[in-house]
């Protein structure tokens, strides 16, 4: 990787090292999503001038009135969807904005679809998720409310911007024993999981968090 990427103090090694210490004191105990999140260099995807902020456990600015997700929020879901599981199996993300969550996927999982509605946001996360050689998240320009047909059913979704309901393609865009998490409601939202059971969905309503909206159509 070039010097550009992996010269700076503030994105040592120790750093990344302090970020998951701090993810464990704040509960996050899956030993394989801690070591996700410490693989992938998440100041290559923040943009250069807050890149020394990049393990701080908090939202960043992408552009576009977008932000790169907390790792504390990122860890969370995750560690939702793998609970008592073997493996994420085919995973679609909603709101690949610049790509960081995708990477912490594609430690976890083969499959990775991400969709995201903000063309140059698109962009951005195919140049980063290029820059660390991460080529098997597939990308799509889309409303992610439609979810991706093409490629049902997932194992798993996970949406990470916030909608004031579930988005009835992705319910139906489930596999069986399939799990989907998203940030429910606007103005105060919270985190809701369903699972896709023989018997039905079944809802499991988590922590408060605080997410962009989920829009429609594409820009
Ligand atoms: N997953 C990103 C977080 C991006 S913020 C990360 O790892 O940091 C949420 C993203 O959702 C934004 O980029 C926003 O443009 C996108 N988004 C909002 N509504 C969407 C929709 N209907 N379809 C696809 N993407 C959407």
């Amino acid at each position: 990787m070039s010097g550009a990427v992996s010269g700076f103090g503030m994105t040592s090694q120790r750093t990344r090292t302090r970020m998951i210490e701090r993810l464990r004191e704040q509960g996050i105990v899956d030993e394989e999503v801690l070591a996700a999140i410490a693989a992938v260099p998440r100041h290559v995807f923040v943009e250069e001038a807050l890149a020394s902020r990049a393990y701080e456990d908090t939202a960043l600015p992408l552009g576009f009135s977008q932000t790169i997700s907390q790792p504390y929020v990122v860890a969370r879901m995750i560690e939702v969807l793998l609970a008592g599981r073997d493996e994420l199996g085919k995973t679609l993300e909603i709101g690949a904005g610049c790509g960081y969550q995708a990477a912490v996927l594609a430690q976890l999982t083969d499959e990775v679809y991400a969709v995201e509605r903000i063309a140059p946001l698109l962009a951005k996360a195919k140049a980063n998720l290029r820059a660390i050689r991460q080529l098997k998240v597939r990308l799509k320009h889309a409303d992610g409310q439609l979810g991706l047909p093409e490629a049902a059913p997932f194992a798993t979704i996970i949406v990470a911007a916030a909608a004031a309901h579930v988005p009835r393609p992705l319910l139906q865009q489930l596999a069986p024993n399939g799990r989907l998490i998203l940030p429910l409601g606007t103005g105060t939202q919270q985190l809701v999981l369903i699972e896709r059971r023989a018997e039905g969905f079944v809802e499991t309503r988590l922590d408060a968090v605080r997410f962009v909206p989920l829009l429609s159509g594409v820009e």
